[in-house]
């Protein structure tokens, strides 16, 4: 295990109804709050009610900024800065998933920020000062609600870039499970690949001496794969959307890669899908994920051997590890399909005339990965084996 020093503040009010307390939270941090939300399933839910009447009762001053698309942009971002700026916001809410609060947590960097806020992005600026943000989930997918990270869309060029800073971190997030009773299969489907993904990419590490989180990443990918067949038969089964919901925060709150090397290639290789194509993350992942592993197994045939038969209950051949490894990823792939999501870039209907810009794209700050370093010619591999 490697040394390392693990913190993470963000307060978790988890459970029924919880979202009518948001006033309480938000006012421990702020007077005038700025309401950040998505395309208006909030709205249409009943959710945004009830959190708007939770900040007047608790007498807090906001203004809000609808509009966050999937894959936020870094427009939205930037208006949101000016509108923060003229109205004086002290803290931001979020009501949504990923996308609504990566938009929040670059409003709230730039806010500060004499230069344009995509500078962050290009890491040409230091995350030095935040405005304090809180978060109402509506959909466990990306962890934002608790990560240190944002991933933000330049419509010009059509980069999808990241940042990351304990500063972002937000304050509080507020998890019910009865708000994603309501989310289309197909999201609910994305998202459970996004929570596998956040796992698997702390998972698969060449630290060695790592059962803890081994053991914990483990049961986190079986929680998720036993219970998402379940919410997708019978959207409002509580006890299964409550699993999904806290396994979807633990995976990203940073304790599944305390002590090890994480990897991060696949979220780059799929950044690039989503930046140019507007492909849900999720989807995205589930198209990249099985193709990476085809790639990189064979470094490490007993890691994936222990994948397959922890993950997957395959009985190990110990006369032929390749074979167990293969049958974990196999299992992998057949999973995403059996919920729903895409496992080619045919499916996802992405054509291949793009597949060199997006490798090069992918490495243009050079190799990228830890497990496995990938070059461009590598990435371009891995996009080639996603095809069909
Ligand atoms: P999302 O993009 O925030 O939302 C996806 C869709 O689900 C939206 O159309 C939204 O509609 C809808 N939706 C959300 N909650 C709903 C509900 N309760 N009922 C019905 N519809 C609902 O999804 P996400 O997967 O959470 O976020 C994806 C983004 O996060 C990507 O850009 C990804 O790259 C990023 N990400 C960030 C991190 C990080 O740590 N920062 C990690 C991984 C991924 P409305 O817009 O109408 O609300
Ligand atoms: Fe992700």
């Amino acid at each position: 295990m490697q040394n390392f020093s693990f913190q993470n503040t963000t307060k978790i009010i988890f459970g029924k109804e919880t979202e009518k307390e948001v006033g309480k939270y938000t006012a421990q941090h702020g007077y005038k709050v700025l309401v950040h939300y998505g395309g208006g399933s909030i709205k249409k839910y009943g959710t945004y009610t009830k959190v708007i009447n939770s900040l007047e009762k608790a007498g807090i001053d906001y203004v809000e900024l609808g509009g966050v698309e999937p894959n936020p942009k870094l427009s939205l971002v930037q208006a949101g800065i000016e509108l923060a700026r003229k109205e004086k916001i002290d803290f931001i809410l979020a009501v949504g998933g990923g996308s609504v609060i990566d938009s929040a947590k670059a409003i709230s960097v730039g806010y500060f920020y004499d230069g344009d806020v995509w500078d962050f992005f290009e890491a040409e600026a230091k995350i030095t000062e935040a405005l304090p943000i809180g978060v109402v989930l509506t959909i466990p997918a990306a962890g934002s609600e608790s990560s240190g990270s944002s991933v933000i869309t330049k419509l010009d060029g059509m980069y999808k870039r990241s940042i990351g800073s304990n500063l972002i971190r937000p304050k509080f997030a507020i998890l019910n499970p009865e708000l994603t009773f309501t989310l289309p299969n197909y999201q609910t489907a994305c998202g459970a690949v996004d929570i596998m993904a956040h796992i698997m990419e702390r998972y698969f590490t060449n630290t060695e001496d790592v059962e803890l989180t081994d053991r914990l990443a483990e049961s986190a990918l079986k929680t998720i794969i036993k219970n998402t067949p379940k919410v997708l038969a019978n959207n409002e089964d509580y006890a299964a959307r409550a699993e999904i919901m806290w396994t979807g925060t633990i995976a990203h709150n940073g304790l599944l890669g305390t002590g090890r090397e994480e990897d991060w290639a696949s979220h780059g290789i799929e950044h690039e899908l989503s930046g140019i194509y507007d492909v849900a993350h999720g989807a995205g992942l589930a198209v990249i994920f099985p193709a990476w592993m085809n790639y990189v197994y064979q470094h490490d045939l007993e890691r994936f051997a222990q994948f397959a038969h922890r993950v997957w209950d395959i009985e190990p051949d110990f006369k032929d590890l390749e074979q167990t490894a293969y049958q974990g990823i196999k299992k992998t792939k057949e999973f995403f399909s059996s919920i729903g999501m895409p496992v080619s870039l045919k499916e996802l209907e992405i054509p291949e005339d793009r597949l060199e810009e997006m490798a090069q794209k992918a490495t243009e700050n050079g190799e990228i990965g830890s497990f496995v370093n990938l070059d461009t010619k590598a990435v371009l591999e891995i996009y080639q084996n996603a095809l069909d």
